[in-house]
């Protein structure tokens, strides 16, 4: 993981720097050299996907441009792939910056979602079966093989 920039506010104990050292397990749909994308395990849709950078930033302000770029070209590959596994148009793309605004994990994320803003579930509340995001995760990266 890059360590140019690094935030001292950065804590390398979050849950997705573990991800990015090979700590804990995860459900990949996509990695290169800068970025990661794997299933969200409390989903608040059918698909929920997390794009994360290979950098140690927090939030938005921390985001290196290079890092910007890739983590937006990474998602743009995910969203194609949710369009066709899922076979709908709509994709919402989210992402919190600090504690007020509900951000709970400190590294930052953008959340691709195949679902609507009237219809999203709760944020990070309900563990989805590991199964069925295997499932969908091979699904995906399949579609993002074939793109
Ligand atoms: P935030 O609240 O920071 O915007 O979003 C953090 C996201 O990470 C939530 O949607 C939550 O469900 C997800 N999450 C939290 N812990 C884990 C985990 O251990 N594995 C995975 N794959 N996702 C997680």
């Amino acid at each position: 993981m890059s360590q140019n920039n690094q935030p001292s506010r950065y804590d390398d104990s979050n849950i997705f720097a573990k991800m990015l050292n090979g700590d804990i397990p995860y459900h990949k749909v996509y990695e290169d050299d800068k970025t990661l994308a794997f299933m969200d395990i409390m989903p608040q849709a059918k698909g929920h996907v997390l794009v994360i950078p290979k950098q140690k930033a927090v939030d938005l302000a921390d985001l290196q441009p290079e890092y910007a770029a890739a983590v937006l070209a990474t998602s743009q590959k995910v969203m194609a792939a949710q369009r066709q596994v899922f076979d709908r148009e709509g994709v919402i793309q989210m992402q919190l910056n600090g504690a007020q605004a509900g951000q709970t994990v400190f590294h930052y994320h953008i959340h691709l979602l195949p679902s609507s803003i009237h219809e999203l579930g709760r944020h990070a509340v309900t563990q989805a079966d590991s199964d069925e995001l295997a499932t969908i995760a091979k699904q995906l990266a399949e579609a993002i093989d074939n793109q």
